[in-house]
């Protein structure tokens, strides 16, 4: 009599890949160059813009507020210069948000990822933040060997400078965002006197924590994660967009500079050491690449490309060799 077995019962199969990734931390090299100087000025331009706006006066008469531009909530008012929006005049509002929205989408059609690369509040606060972190604790490498090292008082006081810095300017950010929907010389008084009231302490403290953490700690994971514009803005772009990327026809084969049988690439890492989200640009474009220009001849190191066969970077860029601005390939 033949046994009869019975197949064991299927097992669910085993999920084999994780979602899930560790963060690498990214420790962006200084560079300079004109792109990152026009960086440094639209930099400067926007801080002041956000930080000096709400003290800008204009005279509306007797009985409204006299700073230029406020969010009154407790009239239920915008006031913008000579501008004065009413609860039901928001679609004026509206209209200003599509047309900023196209307006954004003409750029990146344009120029590539400008706002990303140049005006983002993320990335202007984050280059903040990196320009302060630099200061007290060295370029790249002075970082990565600072943080490799085992905790001591030149370690703790180092970090503990960082932090502090990026505090205060966190709280500045977050007392400048208050004054938008309050009186400027009426409220930073309270503020600092502990007069104000609950919930501007509760905005302050918002808005702080936010640019502390998405400035300080979360930086290119915002971009690559959390931000909904790296995910459409490919559509955007077409063969006349102007943009930076690499031409693997003229990189490829990567070797040493004494091979002959390889590309312009040398495969120094200079591209992916300069870049602040960490990606390489050789492996082509990806959503993180926030388009600055780091990698770009004109902003890298001045003994940068150290390639072989080609000619110094500034005539690279003027003769739109790889890897200067180029006309982007993304549909091809
Ligand atoms: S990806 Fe998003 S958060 Fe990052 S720079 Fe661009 S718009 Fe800003």
């Amino acid at each position: 009599m033949s046994k009869i077995t019975h197949p064991e019962p299927a097992q669910a199969p085993e999920a084999s890949t994780s979602l899930y990734a560790d963060r690498v931390k990214v420790y962006p090299k200084a560079v300079s160059g004109p792109v990152r100087r026009a960086k440094w000025v639209v930099l400067a331009l926007c801080l002041a813009a956000y930080y000096l706006v709400p003290w800008l006066r204009w005279d509306r008469g007797p009985g409204a507020p006299d700073q230029a531009v406020l969010v009154d909530m407790t009239h239920a008012r915008l006031y913008f210069f000579f501008i004065e929006i009413w609860p039901q005049e928001v679609y004026y509002l509206t209209g200003l948000l599509i047309l900023g929205a196209i307006g954004m989408f003409m750029a990146t059609s344009l120029f590539g990822r400008v706002w990303c690369g140049f005006t983002c509040p993320q990335t202007v606060w984050t280059d903040l933040f990196m320009l302060v972190e630099r200061w007290i604790q060295g370029d790249r490498n002075a970082r990565i060997k600072l943080d490799a090292q085992p905790w001591g008082p030149a370690k703790l006081a180092r970090k503990a400078a960082t932090h502090a810095a990026w505090l205060g300017i966190a709280a500045a950010t977050g007392g400048a965002w208050i004054m938008y929907f309050q009186d400027a010389p009426t409220v930073i008084p309270q503020l600092l006197t502990g007069a104000a009231s609950t919930q501007t302490y509760f905005f302050f403290g918002l808005f702080t924590a936010t640019t502390y953490v998405f400035a300080g700690w979360a930086r290119e994971q915002l971009c690559t994660y959390m931000c909904p514009w790296p995910r459409f803005q490919a559509a955007m772009l077409d063969e006349s967009s102007l943009m930076v990327s690499y031409r693997t026809w003229r990189g490829e084969p990567r070797g040493k500079a004494k091979a002959h049988d390889a590309g312009d690439c040398v495969d120094c890492g200079a591209c992916f050491h300069v870049c602040p989200t960490g990606m390489d640009i050789r492996e082509g474009t990806q959503l993180s690449c926030i388009g600055p220009g780091a990698s770009s001849p004109s902003r890298a190191p001045p003994t940068w490309p150290p390639a072989r066969r080609l000619p110094r970077p500034s005539r690279l860029a003027r003769s739109g060799c790889w890897p200067a601005w180029r006309r982007a390939r993304y549909l091809r």
